[in-house]
C-alpha cells in the first residue's frame, strides 16, 4: 500500500512525522490480533532483560522533577506502587555499604547540613535573635498583611523572596522578606523551588 501522507508499516518505524498511521482510531480485530501473536510467538519482548538499563538523560531527569514539584501522590497511585514493588527483592539485599560508601553517605548528609544551615542545632541566641528581629520587620513593614492576596491577619508566615537555603547571605535582609498566608507561602514556595533548582541544580 502507498498512498501519499500515509504512513505504512515498512517494519522500521510506526511514526512518521506528519504521516497519518492507518491504525489511527481504528481497533485490530480479533482475527488480527490472533496472527500478530502467533507471528511474535517465542520472540523475545522487546523490553526483555532491559529493565533497570534505561537511564534518562540529565535534561529528562531536570524535566521530569520540575514537572513533579509540588505535586502530591496520591494514595490511590502508593498503593499501587508499593504493590508493584511487594515481594522484589532489593538490588542490595544481602550486600553491606563498604566503609568508603559510608564515609560519602555521612559526609552528604553534613555537607546538606551545613547547607540549609542547621536550624533546629542551631537555636543559640545570635541565630534566634537574627531571624526574629528580620521576621518582625517585615511584619511591621507589610502590616501584617498578604501582599499577593491581600488578606491581613490570620496565619501570616515571613517568606523569603531569595530562599533561605540557596542565599544564606540575604537570610536577614529586610528586602528578601515579604509577607504571605499560608495559602499564598505554599504557592510562592513551590514557584520558587522551580526557579532556583534551574540555577542552582548543576
Ligand atoms: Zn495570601
Amino acid at each position: 500500500m502507498n498512498i501519499k501522507g500515509v504512513q505504512t508499516n515498512t517494519g522500521k518505524t510506526h511514526f512518521k512525522k506528519g504521516c497519518i498511521s492507518l491504525m489511527l482510531g481504528k481497533h485490530h480485530t480479533k482475527e488480527t490480533k490472533e496472527k500478530i501473536r502467533l507471528k511474535n510467538l517465542g520472540k523475545p519482548a522487546w523490553n526483555k532483560g532491559k529493565r533497570g538499563l534505561y537511564k534518562p538523560s540529565e535534561e529528562i531527569k531536570k524535566r521530569i522533577s520540575l514537572k513533579l514539584i509540588g505535586k502530591k501522590v496520591s494514595k490511590e497511585t502508593r498503593e499501587k506502587i508499593s504493590l508493584a514493588n511487594k515481594g522484589r527483592t532489593s538490588q542490595n539485599k544481602g550486600i553491606s555499604m563498604t566503609e568508603e560508601q559510608k564515609k560519602k553517605i555521612k559526609k552528604a548528609l553534613i555537607d546538606r547540613w551545613n547547607k540549609i544551615g542547621r536550624k533546629i542545632k542551631n537555636k543559640n541566641r545570635h541565630h534566634a535573635l537574627g531571624y526574629e528581629t528580620w521576621r518582625n520587620a517585615v511584619f511591621s513593614r507589610d502590616n501584617w498583611t498578604c501582599i499577593w492576596c491581600k488578606k491581613r491577619g490570620g496565619r501570616l508566615q515571613a517568606h523569603h523572596i531569595k530562599s533561605w537555603v540557596n542565599y544564606p547571605e540575604l537570610r536577614y535582609i529586610l528586602d528578601n522578606g515579604v509577607i504571605l498566608c499560608i495559602k499564598c507561602h505554599k504557592n510562592a514556595t513551590i514557584e520558587q523551588r522551580k526557579q532556583e533548582k534551574l540555577l542552582f541544580d548543576k
